[in-house]
């Protein structure tokens, strides 16, 4: 239905919220019937007593993750919902709050995100879809004119996926005025686009909410936590209607704890290389056009799209076919890479244009060890060439936690555990871990055919490491740090020294490293992520060349 602009400012989104939600009691959970006091016995949720770091039911509120977001985006904690399934458990909700089964529908533009339809269909809502122009762009009169008296909700993804264009604001704040239902908009690929965003919008429009997520930009894919932004009488409908624990406890404190990281400048390398790798791949014969793009990945029309998609197979090279989708024909969708990834793309459309064969692949560097003595006992295993699946458990909690720095740093898999005597004490442990980790970092560079054998990082937080490393073979540890805590966590500091010197023995490197800082938990945590930084580097293959970095040939 159409109202005449302005007049709905002040509607009552309630009005469009199904009878029986209104109406409904959701479920209280242990932890909702109890406000605070100083208990130090809890009998109340029938959860194990024996402290294991998930026995307790988590918080189904999710307040300390909520301030953390409300922070993060400038929003109030009232005005968020946080999905235990990713952005999709909110897509699901929102029909399942406003849309009453075989009589509402929805309408939203075309092509567009799957799930909306998907969910459409689980709801049992009638899904009306609206095609983009040619160009992408958005007509908002012929969206409003699909819609009648039951359409509950209109779906508009900003930056769009496939298309990767992002939706002028102010049109947007225009649909929402003059739509009377919901207006969602869906902004998983925001924090790549330069064209803002709807959340300053929700304070002068209830009937619009804001999807965002953490599993593009952020890299928590794996986490799957997404957001609903809205109103607060909105986002307290989605906290009854969803299920009460529907964010486990370890995964609020892993995003709370990224959040906390920050984006560490991913975006903006993301948003140059998608700058190259569209210029670049324009340029291969069997590109037809590269559409331009807000967002982390680009549509790419090509001249045979199967045969071109099949062929990136050949080279390893998997990318998303939307050829059979309306609007996108002829069009493969290529998520932006890191820069070593776009360069193998690149080359591997310059191939498929040229109709050459596709560049040999090379195996990726992998070394594994197990070693075992009277005092410990380790299995470590690294892959250079992947960051997936690493697993870190070594018995002492903070060094496992120093130890994660450098897959997450460094981008590498690593793949470490052990048994140590840490009835006697953490030397052993801290030693052998270092031989082992290092023994497997050598094999897998194995004859260093490529890489970039250099590694440099300079000053990071308010904790400063430096750290240098040479791969070239020469053995030294060059150690400037002054710890002024005996143990950080469970781990003894005077041992951090030792563990670079053993790794630097057994990876056979030259490590300089000279950290300052207040904190000595950042200070050691800022000497792990420098040296994972400059791993990173050093150990960087260089896709087109076989060669050895060095002057002599071998190194
Ligand atoms: C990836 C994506 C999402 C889903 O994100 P999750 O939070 O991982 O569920 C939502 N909307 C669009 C348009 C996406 O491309």
């Amino acid at each position: 239905m159409l109202l005449p602009t302005n007049t709905l400012l002040m509607t009552d989104p309630l009005r469009l919220v199904r009878p029986n939600i209104l109406a409904l009691e959701p479920y209280a959970t242990a932890r909702d019937e109890f406000d605070g006091g100083d208990i130090s016995v809890w009998l109340d949720a029938n959860e194990s007593p024996y402290t294991n770091g998930v026995n307790r039911y988590p918080d189904p509120h999710q307040k300390e993750l909520k301030k953390a977001i409300a922070r993060l985006k400038g929003v109030d904690e009232a005005c968020i919902f946080v999905g235990g399934a990713g952005s999709d458990e909110a897509i699901d909700l929102t029909y399942r709050i406003f849309c009453r089964p075989g009589i509402d529908n929805a309408v939203a533009i075309s092509p567009s995100y799957g799930v909306y339809r998907v969910a459409a269909a689980i709801n049992d809502v009638k899904y009306r879809e609206v095609m983009l122009a040619d160009d992408f762009t958005l007509d908002t009169d012929s969206l409003l004119a699909a819609t009648d008296a039951n359409t509950r909700l209109i779906w508009i993804c900003s930056p769009n996926n496939p298309t990767g264009n992002a939706f002028d604001t102010d049109d947007l704040e225009a649909l929402a005025d003059r739509f009377d239902g919901i207006l969602v908009v869906d902004e998983a690929y925001v924090d790549f686009s330069t064209r803002g965003t709807m959340l300053s919008a929700l304070a002068r429009h209830r009937n619009l909410i804001v999807l965002q997520t953490f599993s593009k930009a952020w890299g928590m894919a794996g986490l799957r936590t997404g957001m609903a932004f809205a109103c607060p009488e909105i986002a307290a409908l989605y906290g009854r209607v969803k299920y009460p624990y529907n964010l486990n406890g370890p995964t609020q404190r892993e995003v709370m704890s990224r959040i906390a990281d920050g984006l560490q400048g991913h975006v903006e390398e993301i948003r140059r290389e998608a700058v190259r790798l569209s210029r670049s791949l324009s340029e291969s014969g069997c590109v037809e056009k590269v559409y331009p793009t807000d967002a982390n990945f680009l549509l790419v029309k090509v001249s045979d799209a199967d045969a071109v998609y099949h062929r990136l197979i050949e080279s390893g090279i998997l990318v998303r076919n939307r050829s059979s989708m309306a609007g996108c024909e002829g069009c493969l969708r290529v998520t932006v890479g890191t820069p070593a990834e776009n360069d193998l793309t690149i080359e591997a459309f310059a191939r498929i244009g040229r109709g050459d064969a596709p560049l040999a692949k090379r195996p990726e560097r992998k070394g594994s060890t197990d070693r075992t003595t009277s005092e410990t006992s380790i299995e470590a295993a690294v892959n250079l060439d992947r960051s997936t699946e690493s697993a870190i458990d070594t018995g002492l909690k903070f060094l496992d936690h120093m130890l994660w720095q450098i897959p997450h740093h460094a981008g590498i898999g690593v793949r470490l555990t052990c048994k140590g005597d840490l009835y006697v004490d953490e030397h052993h442990t801290m030693e052998d871990v270092a031989i082992a980790l290092g023994d497997a970092m050598r094999e897998a560079l194995g004859d260093k055919r490529g890489i970039e054998r250099y590694g440099f990082v300079l000053p990071m937080d308010e904790s400063r490491a430096m750290v240098l490393i040479d791969l070239g073979g020469r053995i030294d540890l060059e150690w400037d740090v002054e710890f002024t805590r005996e143990y950080v966590g469970d781990t003894p500091t005077e041992m951090f020294g030792h563990f670079f010197k053993s790794l630097a023995t057994a990876m056979r490197c030259n490590l300089h490293i000279s950290a300052r800082g207040e904190n000595n938990h950042h200070l050691a945590e800022a000497i792990f992520k420098a040296f994972a930084r400059a791993l990173k580097a050093a150990v960087r293959r260089d896709p087109f060349n076989d060669t050895i970095a060095s002057s002599k040939g071998v190194i």
